[in-house]
């Protein structure tokens, strides 16, 4: 039988960041649970489908994995369009630039090759997510499956939240 009050969510979740930060590993990682070493650039835009049983309701995440060099580009903008959230991705072993603009989870991948490299060097998160806006921030590995599911969890209960 039906249940009238099961709500289903669908939500368009942006994956940003510079080319090889390991955008494609983490989805590939939180989707299909697998990890490869070799590199393979994603050309344009990739998509991803994650379902997720949320309190009693379903939420599916359409993930756009998002190539590196469009974030210089003016085709940003039109993916924007409709997301819901979005998670940017940097690799803590080569720290770089990254900028926020709708609500935002921000990932520092590869942490299996450099594990607090970010507080070793005095970068205070805490108080740089709290500045920019970031709704939190996860140390992350696609390799060995660290906090993926934790960072997706708190993105979608921000946007839940918000609704
Ligand atoms: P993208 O260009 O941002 O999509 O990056 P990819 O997901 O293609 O990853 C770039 C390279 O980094 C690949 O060789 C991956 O195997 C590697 N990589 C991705 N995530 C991790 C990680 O968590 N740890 C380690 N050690 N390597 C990773
Ligand atoms: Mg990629």
């Amino acid at each position: 039988m039906q249940n009238n009050h099961h709500k289903e969510h669908l939500y368009k979740i942006l994956v940003i960041g510079d080319l090889g930060v390991g955008k494609t590993s983490i989805i590939k990682r939180y989707v299909h649970h697998n990890f490869s070493p070799n590199y393979r650039a994603t050309i344009g835009v990739d998509f991803a489908l994650k379902v997720l049983n949320w309190d009693q309701e379903t939420v599916r995440l359409q993930l756009w994995d998002i190539a590196g060099q469009e974030r210089f580009g003016n085709m940003t903008r039109v993916y924007y369009r409709e997301a819901m959230g979005a998670f940017i991705v940097f690799d803590v072993t080569r720290p770089a630039s990254f900028e926020a603009h709708v609500a935002t989870v921000l990932l520092a991948n590869k942490c299996d090759q450099g594990r607090d490299v970010l507080t070793n060097n005095g970068i205070k998160m805490e108080q740089f997510c709290q500045e920019n806006g970031f709704v939190g921030w996860y140390e992350t590995s696609a390799k060995e499956n660290i906090n993926i599911d934790e960072a997706a969890n708190c993105l979608v209960k921000h946007i839940i939240a918000s609704e």
